[in-house]
């Protein structure tokens, strides 16, 4: 049986592979959007300091890729549209017919409503060809301005300024990554990187990006301007829901998928940045896109396998304030204790029963990692 992947991000190139490994014998069909070059997304955040070019983060050719694992494999090919009664992909380069289809379609950038004719110049980088063109448009300039102080956001920050760079984070939360923090994990970083010369204006909202010469003015919401020679914005994610909607599968945060990866039809699972597991959570990390690829190549090959999520803490690849997080999910109930020394922060969150249930890890704290992981309960 056909099976058919859409994507080729880390969620569609592990599938393929573990499929491989699965399946010696299976006919796999890869259908992408953009090139289909396998790289490392993480990488994009932290690479610029160190003068990588989009080439040199390109790990594998797509067409090599494909030859290794033996994939009929269609590059700069849309989606258009799934029709789940024919079991059918509608592409903009033609019809293809599936036997199981999964959706790796990850996630778009969230474009804020902001005024003024800068705002269309404002550069976000999803993927190694965004990375491409803010590698371009930074080349040369000295003050960059970035929206979005969570993950994505303070990675950037911190590698504009070691590549010298002046940069202006903007936020409308009044601290750094609150969805991953306590209040004193944040302060502790904001610290860190603005001794190192990261300018922070929170508690307000960019209102207009007007042109001003070669740059560009900003006014946020308190009414103050600041000059900025490119805007990056870092202002979150959402999962690529679309045409699974429109095909009538179950979506809601993300695509929802059950334990063994599948949609609300049959035959359509999802993977990656773009699915809502268990029904229940997104999960838009590296770590859980390879814990779920391994279950689910089990799962199209015949043997039902449920995913299942082990404790998976993230590094935040901020040089300058080193730290790992490993979050309670929404809704678990409990509280942080905190302790705060010169050179780390040490946060833990207790569930009532006084059971450690997530963990955030600043500065000298985070070498605790290794003793702590063990000792969080799997997300699933
Ligand atoms: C800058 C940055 C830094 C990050 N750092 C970290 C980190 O340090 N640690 C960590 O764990 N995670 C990190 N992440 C998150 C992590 O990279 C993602 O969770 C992961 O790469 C998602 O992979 P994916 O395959 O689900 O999605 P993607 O890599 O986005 O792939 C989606 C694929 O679907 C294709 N596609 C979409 N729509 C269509 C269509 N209609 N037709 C055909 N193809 C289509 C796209 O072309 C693409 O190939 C980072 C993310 C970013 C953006």
């Amino acid at each position: 049986m056909n099976t058919t992947i859409i994507g080729s991000g880390v969620a569609a190139w592990t599938l393929v592979r573990e499929l491989r490994k699965a399946s010696p014998e299976a006919e796999i069909r890869l259908i992408t959007a953009d090139a289909g070059d396998f790289y490392s997304k993480p990488m994009l955040s932290n690479a610029f300091a160190s003068g990588k070019t989009a080439e040199a983060l390109l790990m594998t050719p797509a067409v090599k890729l494909a030859e290794q694992q033996k994939t009929e494999i269609h590059i700069h090919t849309r989606v258009l549209e799934i029709n789940l009664t024919d079991q059918k992909v509608k592409t903009d380069k033609g019809d293809f017919v599936y036997g199981q289809l999964v959706l790796g379609l990850g996630a778009d950038t969230i474009d804020l409503p902001i005024q003024g004719d800068g705002n269309a110049d404002t550069l976000s980088v999803n993927d190694l060809w965004d990375y491409a063109e803010f590698r371009k448009r930074v080349d040369g300039k000295s003050k960059v301005a970035v929206l979005g102080a969570g993950l994505i956001g303070c990675e950037f920050a911190n590698d504009l300024l070691k590549a010298n760079i002046h940069t202006t984070v903007f936020d409308l939360a009044d601290r750094p990554l609150p969805r991953l923090l306590p209040p004193e994990g944040s302060a502790f970083m904001k610290n860190a990187l603005s001794a190192q010369g990261i300018e922070w204006k929170l508690n307000r909202t960019v209102s207009s990006i007007e042109k001003s010469g070669a740059g560009y003015v900003l006014t946020d919401s308190t009414g103050e301007k600041t000059e900025a020679d490119l805007v990056l914005s870092a202002v979150g994610l959402a999962p690529r829901t679309q045409i699974a909607k429109a095909a009538g599968l179950a979506t809601d945060r993300g695509i929802v998928i059950n334990e063994f990866g599948r949609t609300s039809d049959a035959h359509v699972y999802a993977l990656g940045d773009c699915a809502q597991y268990h029904g229940q959570f997104v999960l838009p990390y590296i770590m859980p896109v390879m814990q779920a690829a391994r279950a689910l190549a089990k799962t199209l090959s015949g043997e039902e396998t449920a995913i299942k999520f082990p404790a998976m803490p993230v590094m935040v690849k901020t040089p300058d304030c080193p730290a790992v997080v490993s979050p309670p999910l929404p809704g678990q109930e409990g509280a942080w204790e905190v302790e705060v020394t010169e050179t780390g922060v040490k946060a833990l969150f207790k569930g009532k029963a006084g059971e450690l249930l997530g963990f955030a890890l600043l500065g000298d704290a985070s070498k605790e990692r290794q003793a702590l992981t063990p000792q969080l309960p799997a997300i699933a």
